[in-house]
């Protein structure tokens, strides 16, 4: 099934979300349905608050259907450990076309449990880091444009609300 993506103001984007303690065939068809989700809507990441639900679940493919062995399924993940710093131009599914550079770490690691609750550790580079950090921060309720200057920032919800306004987001 695939799920619309919940939109910037929805305040199901900037809540933490509940952690997962049973892992049960609802959960393999909730990551089936994500998966889905993310790539009818052309992205290589999505967090389960992108479709409305509250629960610590995202889904990553970097490579966006070209290697079946990159898709990732991080439930209840923490970042463990970060190292170096990258700026690079990023966006989110939840904020159709805007885009901004955003600046983090370069290389994370994240502890994470698969669709059966085994945990497990994954460490990426550039852009699965950066992919990494953007979803787990979904799942503590924050979105990417936290990390932009206060600025940039207010630019960024002025032109959001005046599209809300118009009837256009
Ligand atoms: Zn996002």
């Amino acid at each position: 099934m695939i799920y619309p993506i919940v939109k910037y103001g929805n305040p199901v984007l900037e809540k933490p979300t509940e952690t997962v303690t049973v892992f049960d065939e609802g959960i393999q068809k909730l990551i089936d349905d994500m998966f889905e989700s993310m790539y009818a809507a052309k992205g290589v990441g999505l967090a389960a608050p992108q479709i409305g639900i509250g629960r610590r679940i995202a889904v990553v493919d970097i490579t966006f259907k070209e290697d079946p062995a990159a898709k990732l399924v991080l439930i209840n993940p923490e970042i463990i450990h970060t190292e170096g710093r990258h700026t690079q131009s990023e966006g989110c599914l939840s904020i159709p076309d805007f885009r901004e550079n955003v600046s983090r770490p370069n290389k994370v690691t994240v502890r994470a449990q698969d669709v059966h609750g085994k945990v497990f550790e994954k460490t990426g580079e550039e852009l699965l880091a950066r992919a990494l950090l953007h979803e787990t921060d979904h799942l503590n309720g924050k979105l990417y444009i936290s990390h932009l200057s206060a600025i940039k920032r207010d630019l960024m919800k002025r032109k959001i609300r005046k599209l809300i306004k118009a009837g256009e987001w």
